[in-house]
């Protein structure tokens, strides 16, 4: 279904940053009937929006019933941007996308309900696994926000329909009226500290993600960490904490998820959710699912059935012995470190530009790495400490050498698996690390069709 044309006739709404969030936006506030004006700091935004023939210009407040504010602006810290602290001194509200669907939606008369997932890691897996699970129970779904379809693209779901939101912590402070039937908190740890601040100042932009909740509203929180265990006292919804181990109401010792009720299902039988991090996801999943009112076996089928996302440990082949992991999304030590826990023993391929660390913190998983090919602009910084180790590796400068060399050393009986989680960003040699991770099951494809 799609929005009734003049639910918002009669409002004014400035859409400032018109990336991949603001400017569906400003398209869906225009075709509801809003009067939108529409500013980027780039005049390349700006052409492509008067193109679309939206009205591009400097937003007056006067009148202004709400600005817009992408994600990637702040309006606090490290410095407000000049409009958003213009909002703030004419006292007008700075909105996520996300509020303006959920006014759109109830404006439209839907009672459809709202998930939302935050944490610092492990967002877009709970959010797509939770979708997966919504859609293979019957319910019509609609998945996106921070991550895949922007909030403002998504379509009117009737009574009976599921939003499943990934809400980013920036979104998080920019909500008024949203309140989430279930909400999941996974974990936190130090991230985005110019934007918050301080730790403090995150989980307190986390913490948004209850407010509003009723004691019928499910509020999931992963204890796996203080700063994230920390925000269950006081909460007005009914809590569920979860964790990858355990104890817990929902928790995976072992590997069979349970909750208090019994095991609902093996995690083995779920090969795109490798690893404790991902029993975490798939705890915060089930909890959430179970808080919507999904029948326990609708929930297992759809944990066993998730096909996975790109880029996170996703398989793109497997032939000569040899099975080929892309986690081209692992853009630091501590996102390789949760791949590298999944097995025993590989051929690494990383590399690119490093993090802060480099690759040090991952010295207790050097006994896994049968031997490593190192690529892009750090690679020299990444053979050094690898060097110090005693770990076998190559400097072999682009991933079109690395893959095959890799499956070489492999199939040759250095190890089953060639894992591509680079450790470093992909900016040096890729558009990002989307590309990074195309690129890889392109040449692996390649190198199963000569095999
Ligand atoms: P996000 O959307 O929060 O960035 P993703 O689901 O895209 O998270 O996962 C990105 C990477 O973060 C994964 O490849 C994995 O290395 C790591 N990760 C995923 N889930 C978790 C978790 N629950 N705890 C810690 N790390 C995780």
């Amino acid at each position: 279904m799609t929005f009734p044309a003049h639910l918002f006739a009669g409002s004014r709404f400035a859409v400032v940053g018109l990336g991949r969030n603001g400017l569906p936006a400003a398209r869906a506030l225009r075709a509801m009937g809003a009067d939108v004006t529409a500013w980027d700091d780039a005049p390349a935004a700006r052409a492509q929006a008067a193109a679309e023939g939206l009205r591009v210009a400097m937003p007056d407040m006067a009148g202004l019933d709400a600005l817009v504010l992408s994600p990637g602006i702040p309006h606090h810290l490290p410095a407000p941007h000049p409009i958003a602290a213009a909002a703030r001194a004419a006292g007008v509200a700075i909105l996520s996308d996300a509020e303006l669907l959920y006014r759109a939606v109830r404006a439209a008369g839907s009672r459809a309900r709202f998930a939302g997932i935050t944490g610092t890691n492990g967002k877009s897996t709970t959010t797509a696994l939770l979708a997966h699970i919504v859609a293979a129970a019957g319910h019509p779904v609609a998945a996106g926000g921070n991550l895949g379809t922007a909030a403002l693209a998504l379509p009117l779901l009737d009574h009976d329909g599921i939003y499943v939101l990934e809400m980013s912590s920036y979104m998080l402070e920019r909500l008024a009226h949203l309140r989430f039937d279930a909400a999941a908190m996974l974990n936190l740890s130090p991230d985005h500290l110019d934007r918050h601040g301080d730790m403090m100042g995150y989980a307190r932009a986390k913490r948004a993600i209850f407010d509003r909740q009723e004691g019928s509203d499910v509020a999931v929180i992963g204890i796996d960490d203080n700063a994230s265990r920390a925000m269950a006292p006081g909460l007005a919804a009914r809590v569920l904490t979860i964790s990858a181990a355990g104890p817990a109401d929902v928790c995976a010792p072992d590997g069979m998820l349970r909750d208090a009720e019994g095991v609902i299902c093996d995690l083995r039988d779920a090969p795109a959710l490798p690893g404790a991090h991902n029993a975490q996801n798939a705890a915060a999943a089930l909890a959430l699912a179970l808080g919507l009112g999904i029948p326990r076996q609708a929930i297992a089928r759809g944990i066993a059935s998730y096909p996975g996302l790109p880029h996170r440990q996703e398989r793109v082949g497997s032939f000569g012995g040899v099975s080929f992991v892309n986690d081209s999304k692992a853009t630091n030590a501590d996102s390789t470190a949760r791949a590298l826990a999944c097995y025993p023993l590989v051929v690494w391929i990383a590399g690119g530009i490093a993090k802060a660390g480099g690759i040090e913190p991952l010295a207790p998983f050097f006994p896994r790495v049968a031997k490593a090919f190192l690529i892009g602009r750090d690679s020299a910084l990444l053979a050094g400490t690898l060097a110090r180790h005693g770990v076998p590796h190559a400097e072999v400068g682009t991933l079109e050498r690395a893959v095959p060399a890799a499956f070489a050393a492999a199939r040759t009986g250095a190890a089953p698996v060639v894992l591509l989680s680079p450790a470093c960003a992909s900016f040096d040699q890729f558009a990002g690390f989307d590309a990074r991770g195309d690129q890889f099951r392109a040449l692996v494809r390649t190198l199963a069709e000569a095999a």
